[in-house]
């Protein structure tokens, strides 16, 4: 079975999730990996971050939300991990480029 918090397999009887610590109870395992809804939520934030950077850097706050929301999920897995960090740092560049454009058209 696996924590449906963060998404980490289990031994059947435990008590504890060794990953994040939640107390396993029936309903908070699942026999399905959790851990692709947060991977598709840390690549959207990631490619909508990216974008920003190139497009349309509104974009970023949807990096900041996703990569938030994944992150609050506490994914065990590397990569989501990572994907999540990244979205959420891009898009906090986005939204810098924003500020700073605005500053500038603003002097
Ligand atoms: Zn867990």
């Amino acid at each position: 079975m696996y924590c449906k918090k963060c998404g980490e397999e289990l031994e059947e009887e435990s008590v504890f999730c060794t990953a994040c610590g939640t107390k396993i109870e029936s309903d908070s395992t699942s026999d399905e990996k959790p851990v692709e809804k947060n991977k598709g939520i840390a690549i959207a934030g990631f490619v909508c971050a990216l974008i920003g950077i190139f497009v349309l850097p509104i974009l970023g706050l949807f990096g900041i939300i996703f990569g938030a929301i994944t992150l609050s999920n506490n994914p065990n897995k590397g990569t989501v991990r990572s994907l999540a960090i990244a979205g959420l740092v891009l898009g906090i560049i986005d939204i810098v480029w924003i500020a700073v454009n605005f500053a500038f058209n603003i002097v």
